[in-house]
């Protein structure tokens, strides 16, 4: 007999495997990774600094590009929550 497949409810954060982060002290608030971010996972207003919603963030990396300053990075993703 075979197991019942088993579907995550995200599957997108259930697999990523990194995060992106925002440097907040090189961060000019240029809005242009907002823009960028499918998943809204961004927050600021311009000329003030952004950041990032962990929860939020499949680690598509569609921020980096555009970022001027070259202050967002990448953690490895936490293990999605099995609660
Ligand atoms: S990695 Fe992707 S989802 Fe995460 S903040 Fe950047 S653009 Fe948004
Ligand atoms: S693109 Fe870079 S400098 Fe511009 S708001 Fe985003 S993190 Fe800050």
């Amino acid at each position: 007999m075979s197991s019942p497949e088993v579907t995550p409810l995200t599957p997108t954060l259930a697999t990523r495997w990194q995060v992106a982060l925002i440097d907040e002290t090189l961060c000019v608030g240029c809005f242009k990774c907002i823009r960028a971010c499918p998943e809204g996972a961004i927050v600021g207003a311009p000329r003030w600094m952004h950041t990032i919603l962990h929860a939020l963030c499949t680690g598509c990396a569609h921020c980096l590009p555009p970022c001027p300053e070259n202050c967002i990075s990448f953690l490895p993703a936490a293990p999605p929550s099995s609660t």
